[in-house]
């Protein structure tokens, strides 16, 4: 299986950072994305690369941080996002839930990254709360990256699952679809199938549910493969499969 969104470069793993990659192996894991949120954070993703053959990078400036930098951040991430280990742009997106940031220099701030991904041929991981409309917006009137993206924690109905769909990008499916409350975002993955699904965990964050208050890790996608397996009526090893090709499609097509 292939972990979409890992956070593994954050302190909460700085114990056992070194043990969970040496397992990966033997978790049945084929490779990681890790994920930057900000210029600084996107180093030290880069950083622990290094670790493993099996991690590969996204670079980006997350909503929450939009705030912070500077004019012409570009130049300074398109100088990490050409080491050969980075494979994508992100998390890059809108945060109208908590926004950290004023909406108009998130949107200055997407939009930005958006047209580095396009530069550099490199697809997008899009974080959205809050604000599908406003993102889709967007990502409809931008020049897009030929291959598109993914739309990170996807976690609204079919309706907009479709949508994005219908422009090219992949979802990202992790623990919230094994939570008993979203009902939607299962009649959503239900309805679509495997073929536009991708996993993550985005740990250290949503564990899936019998893990609950706990740190995920990129292990714990086979709660997320056992949940989808039941869904969809389809054997696990085709779950991990189908997500495994998707994701490569994705980040190495
Ligand atoms: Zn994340």
């Amino acid at each position: 299986m292939v972990d979409t969104h890992t956070h593994l470069h954050f302190h909460q793993f700085d114990e056992d950072r070194k043990k969970i990659v040496e397992n990966f192996e033997k978790d049945g894991i084929s490779f990681v994305v890790n994920v930057g949120v900000n210029l600084e954070d996107s180093k030290k993703s880069l950083e622990i690369s290094s670790l493993s053959e099996k991690i590969f990078c996204a670079v980006g400036v997350h909503p929450h941080d939009a705030k912070d930098v500077s004019e012409g951040f570009t130049y300074y991430l398109e100088k990490l996002a050409r080491s050969e280990k980075v494979v994508a742009i992100g998390e890059t997106g809108l945060d109208f839930f908590r926004n950290l940031s004023p909406a108009e220099i998130q949107k200055k701030v997407f939009i930005e990254q958006i047209a580095l991904a396009r530069r550099l041929n490199l697809p997008l991981v899009v974080h959205i709360r809050d604000a599908y409309k406003e993102a889709y917006e967007i990502l409809k009137d931008e020049n897009l990256p030929e291959r598109r993206g993914v739309i990170h924690a996807f976690s609204s109905n079919l309706e907009w699952a479709k949508r994005f769909i219908n422009l090219g990008f992949f979802l990202g499916i992790g623990g919230p679809v094994t939570y008993p409350k979203n009902d939607s975002l299962r009649e959503a993955v239900r309805r679509i199938g495997l073929e536009f699904i991708v996993l993550e965990t985005d740990c250290p964050f949503l564990p899936p549910q019998p893990l609950r208050g706990k740190r995920n890790e990129p292990k714990y996608l086979k709660y997320v493969m056992n949940t989808l397996s039941e869904m969809l009526g389809v054997s696990i090893s085709k779950v991990d499969e189908m997500t495994t090709e998707n994701a490569i499609k994705l980040f190495k097509g």
